[in-house]
């Protein structure tokens, strides 16, 4: 449905997109994840049509859309500063497009209230943007997108300027709203959690380039590299240096006199990462653990206890437990984790294949 083959965006001599290529199937609902600066906003507005494309090619439904107006390529975006016209009404934001696009007056009409309906915000037709809140400005704001019936909807973090409670809200409303609508989507965020629960695929940019592209679970599982790793999942995942060596039978290491196989790929020595997730450090009040971390600070959350430790050679380690046990600051505290959970990554940050996808191969 649109295509994207190696996009690229210049600033004078600075690249800021580096060779994009994408495919987005038909009602596919992407999100862009990276940190600020990575290029989310302007890769999204080359999409729109709002930023010239330096080189690359954009295809829309089989048809060449690399200089097309933003019109003719029949998006609708949602801007994170809502961009509502200020003199006009609700009705009159949500019918502008309409009106300029020479649709009958019966139609806008049934069209405005359907998705004035739907956002629940009919009963502020009449008012003006300066008295509404900022959600139900960016409600509008979404409703004026909608109206259109655009082939692709495109959000740049449309959520940042809302507060936490009402963000959760709105992100499942857009949810929903999807669902309804079964149309292209692409969001821009730089929050992870947004990606893992709006997604259909995520792509995760860094410095103009695609680290990885894939479903919330893929990249949560096998994550290609240590910055993919570290992006998605919260807390993020934990780094520990480790001295391994391969054989036929996995990768071995050794933590504390313990012998630990870990199902990967792996030849000779070499100096690895290993990656474990928050949620798979496991206690074991018994001290029989292979990791012995000092516990700097706890965080209660209610359901679970976040464990703020430190390894021997000063690395920072986040656990996740639902233990009833109480800790003081400085304890020595133990911890295993499952083989089968863990992330290895050689010194370029890259990931270790595992055995099992060698045989899958
Ligand atoms: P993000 O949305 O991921 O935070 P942006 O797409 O806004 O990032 O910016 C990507 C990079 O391009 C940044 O380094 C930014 O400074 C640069 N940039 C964006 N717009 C311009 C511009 N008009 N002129 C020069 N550099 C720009
Ligand atoms: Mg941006």
């Amino acid at each position: 449905m649109l295509t994207l083959q190696d996009i690229r965006k210049s600033y004078g001599a600075i690249e800021v997109i580096k060779g994009i290529n994408l495919d987005v199937a038909d009602g596919e609902f992407i999100v862009f994840v990276g940190p600020s600066g990575c290029g989310k906003s302007t890769l999204l507005r080359m999409i729109a049509g709002l930023e010239p494309i330096t080189s690359g090619d954009l295809v829309l439904d089989g048809y060449a859309m690399t200089t097309a107006s933003p019109f003719e390529r029949g998006v609708a975006m949602v801007f994170q500063s809502y961009a509502l016209y200020p003199h006009m009404t609700v009705a009159q934001n949500l019918s502008y497009g309409l009106r300029v696009a020479g649709t009958k007056r019966e139609e806008i009409a049934l069209r405005v209230r359907e998705v004035a309906r739907s956002l629940q915000i009919d009963h502020l037709l009449g008012r003006l943007p300066k008295d509404l809140s900022g959600g139900q400005r960016q409600r509008v704001a979404i409703g004026r997108a909608i109206v259109r019936k655009p082939r692709i909807f495109l959000f740049d973090e449309p959520l940042s300027n809302l507060d936490a409670a009402l963000r959760a809200q709105t992100r499942i409303e857009i949810a929903r709203l999807q669902q309804q609508l079964k149309s292209t989507a692409i969001y821009v965020t730089h929050d992870q959690t947004e990606a893992m629960t709006l997604a259909d695929r995520i792509v995760v940019l860094n410095k103009g380039h695609i680290e990885q592209i894939g479903t919330p679970l893929e990249l949560y599982r096998t994550p290609q590299n240590m910055f993919v790793a570290g992006f998605i999942g919260s807390p993020k995942m934990n780094f520990l240096n480790v001295r391994a060596h391969g054989s036929e039978a996995g990768v071995h290491i050794r933590e504390m006199g313990k012998a630990i196989t870990l199902p990967f790929v792996g030849r000779g020595e070499a100096d690895l990462t290993l990656g474990i997730r928050p949620e798979d450090l496991v206690l074991t009040p018994d001290g029989s653990g292979p990791f012995a971390f000092r516990l700097d600070i706890e965080e209660h959350m209610g359901e679970f206890r976040l464990l703020y430790l430190t390894a021997d050679d000063g690395s920072q380690v986040i656990a996740k437990t639902t233990t009833q046990d109480s800790f003081a600051e400085g304890d020595i505290l133990h911890f295993t984790f499952d083989p089968a959970a863990a992330h290895l990554f050689d010194a370029d940050g890259r990931r270790l294949s595992r055995l099992n996808d060698k045989i899958a191969a």
